[in-house]
């Protein structure tokens, strides 16, 4: 049976979530036995995110396959089982640059090149590429109605409609319903007139999910139906909620899986969704805190590390615990006295995470110092490990200016440096070490505990590696390499067996993490905190006990 659609818009203002809603549209549909892909076009000219700012785009996830793509494409992986690759995530820029190719090589055959076929044919021909050996396959379109750049992927969706039939595509249109204090009351016209966008261009939505702060009482959801020409059922609410793991089940509570089988015409069994509802009932009923400190830059923008604090509350999660996550900003630990000290003692793990570039490099290496020499719970991921040896060639074996070649590259000591393959390569889009990569864990290390495996694949993003010539005065001093290729190129984790839990690796490992499945790094670091947090609580309130009872040891007399 060829694949069904079902297409995901977005009317009013961005961030209406409408990533989570494809992705928890696919939870539900995996729910009852169906099989499922997600894809996004975003219709930016950027050939992909690879080489935006992280306060533009946000986070870039990789796939598997080594693409650059949305953070969107993170929830669709941690709601769903779809394998996704480069062909799950299409911006403009990359369909251009594709058309240009065939135009150049003459393809075309001396047709003139339009939008409307050859870009609109481009963009069909990518759907139908994804929903191959699938029941169902959901497609997003980035942006909001009424932008200039959706148009050809909104003229490419109806055309998908009337190609394949009412029954073969289903429109969801995610639309906001603002509550105004001053009248208190939520107004329905924005709605309206998003849909009469979408009317414009010849697509009439079959679903409308409303986000609102509010539960839209029957007579409301009426009216948006008589205004839309939707049925009144297709009139979802969708409620801001604390957990975005709790989505799925507002949703199955409003009826969309069964929506969206009966307007395409497909039959499958009731859903199981206990698993998901084991993971709300954990969110909200937690044991305890685990308080972590994540010290980088960008940290006032959490979109940059999308993927990397939904692994933390996986693995939060994983321990009944509520996540307390602090984001530091590093060059504010650049005091250039002891007063980091108060703002790195509270945490009960610290984690410096992915980046680039220089700025706050020295406060990382600061915090690191301090989890290292105060036996607080350590995870360095990409950057979090080239900063970890960094720091451990310079205050433990010596080497006062032990650098990456990235920050200085005048270093005498270049305990990091660019990656072998890449030398002399300037471009930046694509060209970093990228996607799936196989890593030998050495038996009887912490990492082999914690994965209890002896060959691992894990995700990668990144231009610089560990030095092999600083391998023997680091390991003497006490670092432990416990992951490297295959072929032993590249080291790909290291820890110190001397603390009770530093670890860090050069891959990503928060990119593999799903609620259902945590990841074991993130599990163990969490349970590693939660532990050290514990002892420490102890500890103190020991010392209180005996100043009590010994108040002249306080010098109260
Ligand atoms: N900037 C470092 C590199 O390119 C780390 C990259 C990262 O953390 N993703 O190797």
């Amino acid at each position: 049976m060829p694949a069904k659609y079902i297409f995901v818009t977005g009317g009013v203002v961005s961030s209406l979530g409408k990533g989570l809603a494809a992705a928890s549209i696919g939870c539900l549909l995996e729910s009852r036995g169906l099989k499922v892909n997600i894809m996004k076009f975003d219709p930016y000219l950027n050939v992909d995110p690879g080489t935006m700012s992280p306060f533009q785009h946000g986070e870039v996830f990789v796939t598997d396959d080594g693409a650059e793509t949305d953070l969107d494409l993170g929830h669709y992986e941690r709601f769903t089982h779809a394998k996704l690759s480069r062909d799950n995530n299409w911006t403009t820029g990359r369909l251009y640059e594709q058309i240009i190719a065939k135009e150049r090589r003459g393809d075309y055959l001396g047709k003139t090149v339009q939008v409307i076929p050859h870009v609109t044919n481009e963009i069909k021909a990518a759907m139908k590429k994804v929903a191959q050996d699938v029941d169902v396959a959901i497609v997003e379109v980035g942006g909001t109605v009424g932008d200039i750049e959706s148009l050809p992927f909104m003229e490419a969706i109806r055309q998908m409609r009337q190609e394949l039939g009412r029954d073969h595509t289903t429109f969801v249109h995610v639309t906001l319903v603002p509550f105004i204090a001053a009248a208190q009351e939520l107004k329905t016209k924005p709605t309206q007139h998003s849909v009469k966008e979408l009317l414009s261009i010849g697509i009439q939505p079959d679903i409308l999910l409303c986000r609102t702060d509010r539960f839209l009482a029957k007579d409301l959801k009426s009216k948006i139906a008589l205004f839309c020409n939707v049925e009144e059922e297709a009139v979802i609410t969708a409620k801001d909620v604390a957990s975005i793991y709790e989505v799925p089940l507002n949703f199955a509570h409003e009826g969309v899986d069964t929506l969206v089988l009966k307007y395409l015409g497909i039959e499958a069994p009731n859903r199981d969704l206990s698993k998901w509802e084991d993971i709300v009932h954990r969110s909200y009923n937690p044991k305890d805190t685990v308080t972590i400190g994540i010290v980088g830059k960008y940290v006032e923008y959490e979109d940059s590390y999308k993927s990397l604090k939904e692994a933390l509350v996986h693995g939060a999660l994983a321990h009944n615990l509520k996540l307390q996550l602090n984001w530091i900003e590093a060059e504010g630990l650049e005091t250039g006295d002891k007063s980091y000290e108060s703002q790195l003692e509270d945490y009960d793990g610290i984690l410096v995470p992915g980046g680039f570039g220089k700025r706050g490099i020295e406060g990382m290496l600061i915090a690191i110092r301090y989890a290292r020499e105060n036996k607080v719970p350590y995870f360095g991921i990409c950057l979090g490990m080239q900063t970890a040896c960094v720091e451990f060639a310079r205050n433990v074996v010596g080497l006062a200016e032990a650098n990456s070649s990235e920050f200085d590259p005048a270093t005498p000591h270049r305990v990091i440096y660019k990656l072998r393959e890449l030398r002399g390569v300037e471009e930046l889009g694509g060209t970093m070490r990228l996607g799936a990569w196989t890593c030998k864990i050495e038996p009887n290390t912490l990492a082999h505990n914690i994965y209890g495996a002896l060959e691992v694949s894990e995700r990668h993003r990144h231009r610089y590696e560990f030095n092999r010539e600083y391998e023997e005065p680091m390991t003497a001093a006490g670092l432990r390499i416990s992951g490297s290729t295959p072929d032993g190129t590249y080291v790909e984790m290291i820890e110190l067996p001397e603390h009770p839990h530093f670890i860090a690796c050069q891959f990503h490992p928060e990119f593999k993490s799903k609620p259902l499945e945590p990841h074991p790094l993130f599990r163990t670091f969490i349970g590693a905190a939660y532990e050290y947090g514990q002892k420490r609580q102890t500890e103190k309130e020991s010392t209180a006990v005996e100043m009590f009872h010994r108040p002249e040891k306080v010098g109260r007399r």
